[in-house]
């Protein structure tokens, strides 16, 4: 038996169906339950308790993830739960693998507060948002739903930066134990930023940025964050990845550097 530590949601449109994967560190999928969207609904919250329950501990296969998370861990329980339904971004970069527009089906957007809120009373550690579009999209809403979790006080953000606003955050100080900020820095000179970041301003990325960094400041218990630099052809120049580096050591913070934007995994595709 081989514990679980990070469990995947993501939806597949075509067949009207919520996957859930063991998602490993170099994002390796393992597919291990599909709910139609109706029984989904349908679902009492103990029968859905208890698929995750199970699934998390009776993974079938061996993980084929070079750097999976369960082998260190060991701690027999679900850490982070990490819903990538929504598809919604305000910005439209050109290398971004959500194609056709960045706009939710108002279904895409029920799907995705649903999954949210039926996690209320599930025992996991981090709540991690979201892989697809803007993890600020819809915070408001979901901190609304998370302050009613039972065990989960803590989220992770996938952010372009450009939608954190003071009250935002002051909510996220509420409502949170802990929250992990995950930003996208893909270049940090205004002309590269611009190229890069379709319909961003840079000088409002760097007035957000700014906030993050003071509320970081002032709740250093509260808040952490990971700049993300994604190599691809826009900024493919020893210079700006360094630039991107010596800032996060400046502000103390981790660094995660992907030599590629594109994933091999299937759940890109739709
Ligand atoms: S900010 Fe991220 S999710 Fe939004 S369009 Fe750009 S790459 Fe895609």
């Amino acid at each position: 038996m081989t514990c679980i530590s990070n469990l995947y949601f993501y939806y597949d449109e075509k067949l009207d169906i919520i996957k859930i994967a063991h998602c490993c560190l170099d994002r390796t999928y393992n597919i291990l339950a599909e709910i139609p969207t109706d029984k989904f609904y349908n679902m009492p919250d103990d029968d859905f308790y208890n698929l995750l329950k199970s699934i998390a501990f009776t993974h079938p296969t061996e993980c084929r993830g070079s750097r999976c998370e369960c082998f260190w861990t060991q701690t027999h329980e679900i850490i982070t739960i990490h819903v990538a339904i929504s598809k919604e971004c305000n910005l439209s970069c050109p290398m971004c693998y959500i194609k056709n527009g960045h706009h939710n089906s108002p279904k895409r957007k029920k799907l995705y507060l649903d999954v949210i809120k039926k996690l209320s009373n599930f025992e996991f550690v981090v709540l991690k948002l979201t892989d697809w579009g803007e993890g600020f999209i819809y915070l408001d809403e979901i901190l609304d739903i998370m302050k009613n979790y039972k065990y989960c006080k803590k989220m992770h953000i996938i952010t372009n930066c450009t939608l954190v606003t003071e009250d935002l955050l002051k909510k996220i100080v509420e409502t949170c134990e802990y929250c992990t900020l995950e930003v996208d820095i893909d270049a940090l000179s205004s002309n590269i930023y611009e190229r890069i970041r379709v319909g961003a301003k840079y000088s409002d990325f760097k007035k957000n940025l700014a906030l993050i960094l003071k509320y970081k400041k002032i709740y250093p218990e509260k808040f952490g964050t990971i700049i993300h630099f994604t190599e691809q052809d826009n900024n493919i120049n020893m210079f700006e990845r360094l630039k991107v580096e010596k800032f996060a050591k400046i502000i103390n913070s981790e660094y995660i550097i992907d030599k590629q934007w594109f994933s091999d995994s299937p759940i890109y595709e739709n």
